[in-house]
């Protein structure tokens, strides 16, 4: 379908993201020339193919995904991404929300999934590392992640009580679990979602907010700050 001349978000369906349709014949012959240079570029290990907030798959209106599975749809794409990157020993992480029940859990469809997307977790490789983005409310959803076999990354944005609380549950989560479980809580990520500069003046006290509670800035901090607690007082690592 072409691209409309001008794109207006959010749009009609209250939406910014777009995707790509994972059957077209060309696509991965650019998405692989692009993962490609940036790993190589980058002299990276693992490469993040993000895959959040996929929100148009599997769509009526396209004649190859009509009517599939979007769960299957999706799981494939993220196997064949794996896969081409295995093939340099390269591995796959991808943000985890397609892989959450948002009804079921009540985690919405933004941090989780409403396009049935969500049972592809049953069919994608364990040895996807799971970022877990988890802004709002801290939803222990690393313990679903971690038990269905996937390393996990928690991820925190603004909120430093919710970071708290995740950097709690993962000390608790290491501690608790046996062997098999424990090396798949993989840590804890501050994601900033704004130009470096504006992170780094906040962070440095030189923004007009630099010392507002909801900052990223704020949150990397207190994260920080609870990690040296909880590892002082002999907390599991
Ligand atoms: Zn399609």
């Amino acid at each position: 379908m072409p691209a409309p001349a001008e794109y207006k978000w959010p749009n009609a369906d209250n939406l910014y993201c777009r995707s790509y349709c994972p059957l077209h014949p060309g696509v991965h012959k650019i998405v692989f020339d692009l993962v490609d240079e940036i790993m190589d570029v980058f002299d990276a290990h693992a490469f993040h193919a993000g895959m959040d907030e996929v929100f148009y798959l599997g769509e009526d209106k396209c004649p190859r995904c009509a009517g599939r599975d979007k769960a299957v749809l999706f799981a494939n794409e993220v196997q064949l991404i794996r896969d081409h990157l295995a093939e340099k020993g390269r591995e796959l992480w991808i943000w985890g929300d397609r892989l959450i029940d948002g009804r079921a859990t009540g985690i919405g469809e933004w941090a989780a999934s409403y396009n049935d997307t969500y049972r592809a977790v049953d069919m994608i490789p364990r040895d996807v590392v799971i970022c877990d983005w988890q802004y709002d409310r801290d939803n222990q959803t690393a313990v679903y992640f971690a038990l269905k076999g996937f390393r996990v990354i928690t991820c925190t944005w603004n909120k430093p009580q919710v970071a708290v609380s995740q950097v709690e549950d993962l000390y608790r989560s290491r501690a608790l679990s046996g062997k098999e479980l424990k090396s798949r809580f993989y840590g804890i990520a501050e994601t900033i979602w704004s130009m470096p500069p504006q992170f780094l003046s906040g962070y440095y006290g030189k923004a007009p907010n630099s010392t507002a509670e909801n900052t990223p800035w704020n949150t990397f901090r207190v994260m920080f700050d609870k990690m040296a607690q909880l590892d002082s007082a002999g907390g599991s690592k």
